[in-house]
């Protein structure tokens, strides 16, 4: 992940500008402009080799010393969602940029937003702003020192200093940890597996990784409860994390007993995607489906392989799937597999589906889509009146990935019904491409 930077300040200032000029003088990539110039924007900065990204926050208006002196619980409506978005913004970033007019001079806002940025005890730069030449540079300079911040005076609209601005924020970035993996998809895809002795779960492991397997931690002085084996297949590396539990649990007599539903899931907190093995003759039993159901209210990642269909008859596999699809209707996004561990029969399907899962969770939405998806998705089918008040929605933001997490701002979330819930979760499921990975869906108020 690359370290984030927020410019923060009163609206005006001309954080924009400078969020425009930063991003375009480097030709990087920025998410889509959004309608709503109040909303928050991402960027990539870039120079050399180096790389952040830029927050350009909403401003905060309304009366301006409530927001800070009282805390957002004071301010009402869009205004206080901007305030939350700030506070968000500072908390995802690892310094901040406080932005301030240099011909207006310091205002007692811009002082209470430096208390609310010092607070954070991130590195601060202050950035003063529409200074359109050296001439100006001195005028409200010492005014600005006071914060005891490191200051520097430019021109989002002119480019004065903005190349040493950009040094300067590259600055206040952490030292890069060498040893840190560059790129999400450098690092090996981990894959748990979980299900009922004897379901096929260490013959699947084989089947997958062939004589290729390597263990990796099967050192003397390791548990021998994590042995993880590592296998390079057509020039992508995965692991199959804790594959003694699975060997382990396979040998127990008594696997009603042992097969127990919370030490599986330990093993998919350390993977990034879970194949939930069953046996397709056994079918789905109580503890399956308790099993899948955790799964799926932790939102993790996962899918589930049926295997050994070399034992279903072949007119039996439509009513096989037929069955599974009925029982699952709880959670439509998750994959089923048929599989034979034995004769290879759709094997070949689970690791790109593991793949297209994994990535589907690291999606990032622009707030240009964002905004047009919300629109569209109103439009479309409103939602119901409740208690006499039909629902009124604000924005849309994606606040996390892994799982995507989206907020949906409201007046009044207790309004918005878990069928109506469900309808933009499968809107956005389709125009975001998260097919198959978990996603959460929030509503907030904005009263
Ligand atoms: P934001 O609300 O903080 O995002 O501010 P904007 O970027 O929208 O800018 C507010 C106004 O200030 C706009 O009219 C800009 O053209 C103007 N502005 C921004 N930067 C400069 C600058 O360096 N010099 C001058 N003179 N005006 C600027
Ligand atoms: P685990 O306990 O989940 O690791 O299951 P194993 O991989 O040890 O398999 C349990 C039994 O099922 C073994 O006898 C396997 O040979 C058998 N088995 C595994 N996969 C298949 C399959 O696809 N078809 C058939 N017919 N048998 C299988």
């Amino acid at each position: 992940m690359l370290p984030k930077i927020a410019l923060i300040g009163r609206p005006n200032v001309g954080k924009s500008t400078l969020f425009n000029r930063l991003i375009r003088s480097n030709r990087a990539i920025t998410h889509d402009r959004p309608g709503v110039t109040r909303d928050r924007m991402e960027g990539y900065v870039k120079v050399g080799d180096r790389k952040f990204i830029i927050i350009d926050t909403g401003g905060i208006t309304l009366d301006e010393h409530a927001a800070v002196a009282e805390g957002p619980d004071e301010l009402r409506g869009f205004e206080a969602e901007i305030l939350r978005q700030t506070e968000e913004a500072i908390a995802d970033s690892v310094a901040l940029c406080l932005v301030v007019d240099g011909r207006e001079g310091l205002t007692p806002f811009d002082e209470s937003l430096a208390a609310y940025v010092r607070k954070s005890g991130k590195p601060v730069l202050l950035a003063v702003n529409k200074v359109d030449g050296e001439e100006m540079a001195d005028l409200y300079m010492a005014e600005f020192h006071t914060l005891g911040f490191p200051v520097i005076p430019l021109s989002g609209a002119h480019g004065f200093n903005v190349r040493a601005f950009s040094g300067e924020l590259f600055d206040l970035l952490p030292p890069e940890d060498e040893d840190a993996p560059q790129e999400e998809e450098e690092r090996p895809l981990k894959l748990a597996m979980l299900g009922r002795p004897n379901a096929g779960k260490s013959s699947l492991v084989n089947a997958l990784s062939g004589s290729r397997r390597m263990i990796v931690s099967d050192v003397a002085g390791t548990t021998r409860d994590s042995v993880d084996i590592a296998v390079e297949l057509g020039g992508r590396r995965y692991v199959f994390v804790d594959t003694a539990g699975v060997r382990r649990r396979a040998k127990i007599q008594d696997p009603v007993e042992r097969y127990s539903v919370n030490s599986s899931l330990k093993s998919t907190t350390k993977a990034d995607v879970t194949l939930v093995v069953l046996d397709a003759v056994e079918g789905l039993t109580q503890q399956d489906k308790r099993l899948i159901d955790l799964l799926d209210e932790r939102k993790t990642p996962f899918m589930l392989v049926i295997n050994k269909i070399d034992l279903v008859p072949r007119d039996g596999l439509t009513a096989l799937k037929r069955l599974y699809d009925d029982a699952l209707t709880f959670c439509k996004h998750v994959p089923i597999m048929y599989i034979s561990a034995r004769s290879g029969r759709g094997v070949d399907k689970l690791l790109p589906m593991a793949r297209k899962i994994n990535k589907e969770c690291y999606v990032r939405v622009g707030t240009g889509l964002l905004n047009r998806t919300l629109t569209e998705a109103v439009t479309r089918h409103q939602p119901p009146v409740v208690k006499r008040v039909r629902p009124k929605f604000f924005y849309l933001t994606q606040a996390e990935t892994n799982p995507p997490t989206f907020v949906f701002f409201v007046n009044d979330h207790e309004r918005i019904q878990e069928s109506y819930a469900r309808y933009l979760e499968k809107f956005m499921r389709k125009r975001f491409e998260i097919e198959h990975a978990p996603m959460r869906v929030r509503f907030r108020s904005s009263h």
